[in-house]
């Protein structure tokens, strides 16, 4: 079979043109997919900071705690710092699942925040600024603080005193 040369360059320059252009799709895929995995993790960690916090203390979440927090939602859908009823909020642990691990799926230890932004009511007055600490005062502190932004509780002197003694 006999090729013309114009033709033999016009098939090696398609060849190599092909080659290209699977090589950077599949490059920016790899990244896309990285970026993508990152997210994930990033957004699960915020979902569920408390098994994180109990994974460091070496428990794991009970297999039913989905179901029982998705039932503290149905009877107490809003934060009850702020009434926020969307995507971010969170049932929280009033005596945390770390020290009483007994009280995991105990109803009357569950309590809904927000991470809602510019609020943080769960991280601000349910942990007190950081994960690993808590408040076991939420109730009347919601009470407190209802319908507080973060900047208005972060300033209040009540949460600053609070915030130094936390545990
Ligand atoms: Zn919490
Ligand atoms: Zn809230």
């Amino acid at each position: 079979m006999y090729i013309s040369l114009p033709v033999l360059l016009l098939l090696v320059i398609a060849l190599l043109s092909a080659v290209i252009a699977l090589l950077l799709l599949t490059r920016k895929r790899r990244h896309r997919r990285k970026g993508l995995f990152k997210q994930l993790s990033l957004l699960l960690k915020m979902l569920d900071q408390g098994a994180h916090v109990a994974r460091k203390h070496g428990q794991e979440r009970s297999p039913h705690w989905g179901s029982v927090a998705k039932e503290h939602l149905r009877r107490e859908p809003a934060c009850v710092v702020c009434g926020y009823k969307g995507r971010k909020r969170q049932v929280h642990h009033i005596k945390p699942f770390h020290l009483h691990p007994d009280l995991e799926l105990e109803p009357h230890n569950l309590i809904t925040l927000c991470s809602a932004r510019g609020k943080e009511h769960h991280l601000l007055l349910g942990h007190l600024g950081a994960w690993d600490s808590y408040n076991e005062h939420i109730r009347a502190d919601a009470k407190h603080f209802y319908r507080k932004t973060a900047a208005q509780i972060k300033a209040d002197l009540h949460w600053k005193k609070k915030m130094l003694a936390r545990p």
